[in-house]
C-alpha cells in the first residue's frame, strides 16, 4: 500500500518543497496551510486550507491514518519580523496553538512519526556574542537565553514534542534549522530572509549603486540549501533517533561575504552600505558532529552552489513585478 503523510504548513517554502520531495518517492500527501503555495501549485494529493490553531481543523487534517507528519507551520519571518518585538505575542501564542492541537491529535490518532520544525534561534545568546567562534552545540542550550521570543517558543515546542515522545506514544523527530534559502521561499513580503533580502536588493540595483547591509554586516550565519535541508529531514525522520539535532550547513560566512558572493553570481558591483536595522545574534554557526555521529551523513553543498540556483529565481521574480507594474500603470 501507498505510503501516507501529513505536511503542515504545505503552503510554506520548506513544506512546499517536503510536499514535492514525498510525492517524488511515491507518496500520498496531504497538505495543510492558511494558504495555497504562491510560487508553483503543490503537488500534494489533497490540499486542505484552514487554520491549525482551531482544533477542529487539526481533527480534520488528521482524520485518516498518516505514516508521516511534518510540522511545519509557524508564524515565521526573517530578522525584520522576528526580531523588531512588534510581533512577538503573535509569534508565540499562534505557533504554540498549532503544536499543542497537532500534538494533541496525533496522541489520538494511528500516526507513524511526528516530525517537529525547531530552529537554531534556541540557543542562548551569551554562546553566539563572537561573529568568529559561534558555539551551537546541541547540549549548549542551557541555561536557555534565545535571543527572541521566536527562540523561546522553539524551544518550549520542542521539548512538547519530547513530552509527548515520552508520555503520550507519539513518535517524534526534532530538528533544528540553521537559515534554509532557496527558490520559492519569501522574498519580499517583510517576512524574507537574509539570502532572499540581498539576492533582491542586488537584482533590483543598477550597476554601480548601493546595496544596503542591517548592521555592520561582520555578524556571521551559515545557509543551507532547501534540498539538502529535505534530505536531512527524511535521514532524521526515518532512522531510529529522537534528536533534537542541528541541520545546517558549517560553511560560516559574514554578511558582507553573503554580500560579495551574490554579487559576483548577478556580475553586479555595488557599493556596500551599512545601516541600521534588526541583527539577531552576533555570530552562529550549525555544529554539525552530532548529525554526521548518529546518521553517518553530513550535508555537502558548498553555499555558492545554492546561491546559483536561488539568484536567477530571485531576479526572475523582481523581473516579473516590474513588467507586472508596468502593465497596470499603462492600463490604468
Ligand atoms: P514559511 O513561513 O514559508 O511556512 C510556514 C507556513 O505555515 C506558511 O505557509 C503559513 O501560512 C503556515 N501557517 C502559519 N500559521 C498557520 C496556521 N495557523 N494554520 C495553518 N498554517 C499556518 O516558513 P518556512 O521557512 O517554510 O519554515 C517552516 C518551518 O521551519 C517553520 O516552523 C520555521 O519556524 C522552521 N524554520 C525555518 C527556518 C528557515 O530558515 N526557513 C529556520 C529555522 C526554522
Amino acid at each position: 500500500m501507498k505510503k501516507s503523510a501529513l505536511v503542515c504548513g504545505a503552503g510554506g517554502f520548506i513544506g512546499s518543497h517536503m510536499v514535492k520531495r514525498l510525492k517524488s518517492e511515491g507518496f500520498w500527501v496531504r497538505g495543510a496551510d492558511l494558504k495555497l503555495p504562491e510560487y508553483s501549485e503543490s503537488t500534494a494529493d489533497e490540499f486542505l486550507l484552514g487554520d491549525l490553531r482551531e482544533p477542529e481543523f487539526c481533527q480534520l487534517a488528521l482524520d485518516r491514518p498518516f505514516d508521516e507528519v511534518y510540522q511545519f507551520a509557524a508564524d515565521m519571518g526573517g530578522a525584520g519580523y522576528l526580531f523588531i518585538g512588534d510581533n512577538d505575542a503573535d509569534i508565540m501564542h499562534n505557533s504554540v496553538m498549532i503544536n499543542l492541537n497537532v500534538l494533541r491529535v496525533c496522541a489520538q490518532k494511528r500516526i507513524g512519526r511526528v516530525f517537529y520544525a525547531s530552529s537554531a534561534c534556541v540557543y542562548p545568546m551569551y554562546n553566539q556574542l563572537d561573529p568568529g567562534s559561534p558555539n551551537c552545540t546541541e547540549d549548549t542550550v542551557y541555561p536557555a537565553d534565545p535571543d527572541s521570543e521566536y527562540g523561546w517558543e522553539k524551544l518550549f515546542s520542542e521539548r512538547l514534542y519530547l513530552a509527548f515522545a515520552r508520555n503520550k506514544g507519539i513518535v517524534s523527530r526534532v530538528a533544528r534549522y540553521h537559515n534554509i534559502f532557496g527558490p520559492e521561499g519569501a522574498w519580499n513580503d517583510g517576512r524574507e530572509k537574509v539570502p532572499a533580502a540581498l539576492c533582491r536588493k542586488v537584482a533590483m540595483a543598477q550597476e554601480g549603486g548601493e546595496l544596503e547591509i542591517w548592521g555592520d554586516g561582520d555578524q556571521s550565519r551559515s545557509f543551507l540549501y532547501i534540498d539538502e535541508c529535505i534530505e536531512a529531514t527524511l535521514r532524521l525522520m526515518r532512522s531510529d533517533w529522537i534528536g533534537p539535532v542541528n541541520i545546517g550547513s558549517n560553511e560560516m560566512v559574514s554578511i558582507n561575504q553573503l554580500a560579495e558572493r551574490i554579487m559576483a553570481i548577478s556580475g553586479k558591483t555595488l557599493r556596500i552600505r551599512h545601516i541600521p536595522g534588526p541583527l539577531g545574534v552576533r555570530g552562529r554557526n550549525s555544529d554539525n558532529r552530532l548529525f554526521q555521529e548518529k546518521l553517518g551523513w553530513q550535508v555537502s553543498q558548498p553555499l555558492v552552489d545554492g546561491l546559483k540556483l536561488t539568484y536567477p529565481w530571485i531576479k526572475s521574480q523582481v523581473e516579473a513585478a516590474a513588467r507586472n507594474r508596468e502593465a497596470q500603470g499603462s492600463s490604468g
